[in-house]
């Protein structure tokens, strides 16, 4: 069994590490906000009172944390007291660009290091069942497999570094679009008299069905496990979508892509989250009607 070190346990990064610990790994755990240690503590996490005493003997070392300029600064303060040959995984939602940036900062120090963006939300992760994309050589990726297996359901090598983020950003710019044209399509079935049970029939059996209808679906009723359903309570909260798609903006802008539904999704998220940044980003069809 292998020491791993869990820098960050949030929301994901808690119940991600609770899987490792029930693999029987000896889990050393590092996040600054009190409620987080002490929810870690309760599922078996040994926590430190600094991220560089908790990497100090680790053999694998996990990031889970909110953006790239925290994943930077960490990295910096990490690297020079990680142990010799540790394996460093990133899980966090970050940029491209700044995944290959401390990527090769692990390089510098002699670290091998992979870009590990998941799908599945907070259900996932309790489940251990999240998708893991990962981005980095495939010695890397070999050598990271066994321990993402206890908390995945899927684990795909996409490339070299930042094909982990550059998957991650893609799909969730598609779901954005695909989530208010559902929600268009909605709108315009009621104001035509078509009930919102018929539509879903014929969309979820017919070329139009994508997981934003027939998971997601936007309108209580047709599918009654989604957040519609109980008030829009998240799911996958507006203000991650939000945060996905100032990402794909940036990867717009940076490779001189033409995205023009996804940079409209953009905005009218980024409008959204505003004023309900907490609700699922399916609630989107109410500012539709
Ligand atoms: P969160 O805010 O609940 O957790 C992040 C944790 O990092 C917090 O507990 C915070 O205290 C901690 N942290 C901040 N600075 C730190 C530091 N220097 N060292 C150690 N810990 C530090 O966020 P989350 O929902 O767990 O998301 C984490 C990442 O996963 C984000 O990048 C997010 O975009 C991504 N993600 C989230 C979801 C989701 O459904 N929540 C789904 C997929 C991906």
């Amino acid at each position: 069994m292998t020491t791993i070190a869990f820098l960050g346990l949030g929301n994901m990064g808690g119940p991600m590490a609770a899987n490792l610990v029930k693999a029987g790994h000896t889990v050393h755990g590092y996040d600054p906000v009190p409620e987080a240690v002490k929810t870690a503590e309760a599922a078996g996490v040994q926590t430190f009172p600094t991220a560089v005493e908790a990497v100090a003997i680790a053999e694998v070392v996990i990031t889970m944390l909110p953006s790239g300029a925290i994943v930077k600064k960490l990295y910096d303060e990490i690297l020079p007291a990680t142990a010799t040959g540790a394996l460093l995984i990133d899980s966090s939602t970050i940029s491209v660009a700044d995944a290959r940036e401390i990527n090769s900062r692990a390089a510098d120090h002699g670290f091998a290091q992979v870009d590990a963006p998941v799908s599945g939300g907070v259900k996932g992760a309790v489940a251990g069942t999240l998708a893991f994309m990962v981005g980095g050589t495939e010695e890397a990726f070999v050598a990271a497999r066994p321990t993402l297996e206890p908390m995945a359901g899927k684990i795909i090598h996409c490339g070299e570094s930042g094909a982990g983020q550059a998957a991650k950003v893609c799909n969730n710019m598609l779901l954005a679009v695909q989530q208010i044209a559902v929600g268009e399509a909605f709108v315009l079935a009621e104001k035509l008299g078509l009930s919102d049970d018929a539509l879903y029939d014929v969309v979820t059996g017919a070329t139009g069905n994508c997981w934003a209808i027939e998971t997601n679906c936007p309108v209580p009723g047709p599918q009654p496990t989604s957040p519609a359903n109980n008030d829009f309570k998240p799911g996958f909260a507006t203000a991650l979508m939000n945060k996905d798609l100032g990402l794909a903006l940036d990867a717009i802008a940076d490779t001189g892509s033409r995205a023009p539904l996804g940079e409209h999704a953009a905005a009218l998220y980024r409008s959204f989250a505003e004023q309900h940044s907490d609700l699922d980003f399916s609630a989107i069809i109410t500012t539709l009607r």
